[in-house]
């Protein structure tokens, strides 16, 4: 299961990461302004990513071993203090 982050940098770009689809180690540059993410925050939306894939993933076992609601969760919408 792939998970995927949009990304919103400073200068108004909008991008989208996977952390499978990307070299994992290596932390996403905005295409727009080659502004590069902080390796620790890299790491701990990596771990997010791993998590949403995990829960869904287990959506889906539940559901058909233990016919369990298969409600998947395919995107999550973060609200900041910005917005
Ligand atoms: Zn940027």
């Amino acid at each position: 299961m792939n998970s995927k982050a949009a990304i919103s940098c400073s200068c108004g770009c909008m991008f989208q990461v996977g952390f499978q689809t990307s070299y994992a180690d290596i932390p996403p540059v905005c295409p727009q302004c080659g502004l590069t993410m902080d390796q620790k925050s890299w790491e701990a939306l990596r771990s997010t990513l791993a998590s949403l894939s995990d829960f869904n993933y287990h959506i889906l076992k539940w559901n058909s071993e233990f016919g369990e609601p298969k409600m998947l969760v395919p995107t999550i919408t973060a609200c900041t203090l910005e917005d």
